[in-house]
C-alpha cells in the first residue's frame, strides 16, 4: 500500500484534506434530495428521440462547438446577441473551468451557506476562497460585509447563485447590483434555477461586461445529460474557451439536448406543475407545529424544525422511503434545517404525510 508520506509529496495538501463530493444511495427511496426533475417525457417524445439519436455517428468525434445546440440554446434562454456562449460538462465543469482560469492565489467570494463546489473547486487549486455569512432567517446578503470583503480581498472572482442554494431565495436586486459596481474582478450569476423563477440578469449582460450568466439544464429535467453553460462577453469566453477540452460535450448530450430543448413546452409544462406543487408544500409545511418553511423561487424548500430534531425527522423519513438532504450537520445558519426537492403531487402528498409521522414519533420519543 502507498504510503502517507509518498501521498503527501505527491498530491497538493489541500487536496489531502478535502473529502469527496458525496452522494446519498437513493435505491428504493422517494428521492427529493438533489433537484431533479420527477417527470420524463411522454412516450409518443421519448420514440421520436430514440429515432433522431439513431443517427448519432458514435465513431465520430462530436462537433467540437456543439454549434446547433448552442444556436437552441441562444433561442432558449434569450442569450443577447453580442455574448458567447462556453457549453461545459454540467455547470460544475464551468465552475472548474473559471477557477483553472484564475493566477496562482487569487480570491474566490461568494455567501456562505452556499453552493459546495464553488469551495471545494476553489479549495483544490489552491485558490484564497473566501466567505461572507447571509443574514440569519431572510438568508439576504450581508451587503456591507460583503463590500467590506471585496475592498479586503479583492476577488478574481465572485460567484452569486440566483436564485441561491440551499435557501432558494433571489437575493435583494440592488444588493447584487452594488456587489456587481464594487467587484473587482468577474461576477458569476449562477442561475441554475431560473426555470423556477421569474428572475434573471440574461439582459443585463450588455451592460454590465465583467458579469456572466451560468445555467444549467440539470434542474430544468435533463441532469442525465450533464450540461451547462455560460453566457458573456466574448474575450472572456475566449480565454476559458482555450483550457476547455475540445470534445467536452458527447454528441449524444449534444443532439439529446437539442432534440429535448426544441420540445420545450414539455419543460414548460412541468416547470408550472412544480412551481404549483411548491406552494401546496410550502404551505402545508408551515401548518406543521414548530415547522418554517422559507420562501422559494426554485424547486426545492428550505425549511427550518423545531430545536434539536432534524436529524431524527430526516432519519425517520428516510424509514418511511422518503430520502431528502440533512443540513442540518452544517451548522451556523442551517441550524435545524433540512431541504426537500419539489417530487410529483403523489411524492409530495407521500411526504407530507411522512413529515407528520415523524414528528409525532420525535414527540413522543424523547430526545
Ligand atoms: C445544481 C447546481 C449546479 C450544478 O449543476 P450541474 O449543471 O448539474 O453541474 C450549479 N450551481 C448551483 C447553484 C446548483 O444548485
Amino acid at each position: 500500500m502507498i504510503s502517507n508520506d509518498f501521498l503527501e509529496r505527491i498530491f497538493r495538501k489541500q487536496i489531502l484534506a478535502l473529502s469527496a463530493y458525496s452522494v446519498a444511495d437513493a435505491k428504493d427511496l422517494i428521492k427529493l434530495d438533489a433537484m431533479e426533475n420527477p417527470y420524463h417525457w411522454p412516450d409518443t417524445l421519448i420514440d421520436e428521440w430514440l429515432e433522431y439519436i439513431r443517427g448519432a455517428e458514435l465513431n465520430r468525434y462530436p462537433d467540437p462547438n456543439a454549434s446547433k445546440l448552442v444556436e437552441t440554446l441562444r433561442a432558449v434562454n434569450k442569450i443577447p446577441q453580442h455574448a458567447a456562449v462556453l457549453l461545459g460538462n454540467g455547470s460544475d465543469e464551468i465552475i472548474q473551468l473559471l477557477l483553472m482560469a484564475l493566477p496562482v492565489g487569487s480570491s474566490v467570494l461568494t455567501p456562505e451557506p452556499g453552493f459546495v463546489m464553488y469551495k471545494q473547486i476553489s479549495v483544490s487549486l489552491a485558490l484564497n476562497f473566501q466567505s461572507v455569512p447571509l443574514l440569519p432567517d431572510s438568508f439576504e446578503l450581508d451587503l456591507p460585509a460583503m463590500l467590506d470583503a471585496i475592498t479586503q480581498h479583492q476577488p478574481a472572482l465572485i460567484f452569486l447563485a440566483y436564485p441561491h442554494n440551499p435557501t432558494a431565495n433571489l437575493f435583494d436586486l440592488q444588493a447584487i447590483e452594488a456587489i456587481i459596481q464594487a467587484a473587482p474582478g468577474l461576477v458569476i450569476m449562477d442561475e441554475a434555477y431560473a426555470p423556477f423563477a421569474e428572475a434573471s440578469f440574461m439582459d443585463k449582460l450588455p451592460d454590465m461586461p465583467h458579469l456572466l450568466v451560468m445555467r444549467t439544464v440539470s434542474k430544468l429535467g435533463l441532469a442525465g445529460l450533464r450540461l451547462g453553460f455560460i453566457a458573456g462577453d466574448p474575450a472572456i469566453i475566449e480565454q476559458l474557451n482555450k483550457i476547455r477540452l475540445p470534445y467536452n460535450i458527447n454528441i449524444l448530450t449534444q443532439m439529446s439536448a437539442d432534440f429535448a430543448l426544441s420540445n420545450n413546452h414539455v419543460f414548460e409544462a412541468q416547470t408550472a406543475q412544480i412551481c404549483t406543487e411548491r406552494s401546496k408544500v410550502l404551505e402545508q409545511i408551515n401548518q406543521l407545529e414548530g415547522f418554517i418553511a422559507y420562501p422559494s423561487a426554485a424547486n426545492f424548500i428550505l425549511l427550518r424544525t423545531p430545536t434539536g430534531i432534524a436529524d431524527a425527522i430526516f432519519n425517520a423519513l428516510k424509514q418511511q422511503g422518503v430520502l431528502i438532504k440533512n443540513l442540518a450537520p452544517n451548522k451556523g445558519l442551517l441550524t435545524d434545517c433540512l431541504r426537500v426537492t419539489i417530487g410529483t403531487p403523489e411524492e409530495n402528498i407521500f411526504f407530507i404525510k411522512a413529515l407528520k409521522i415523524a414528528l409525532n414519533t420525535c414527540k413522543s420519543t424523547p430526545l
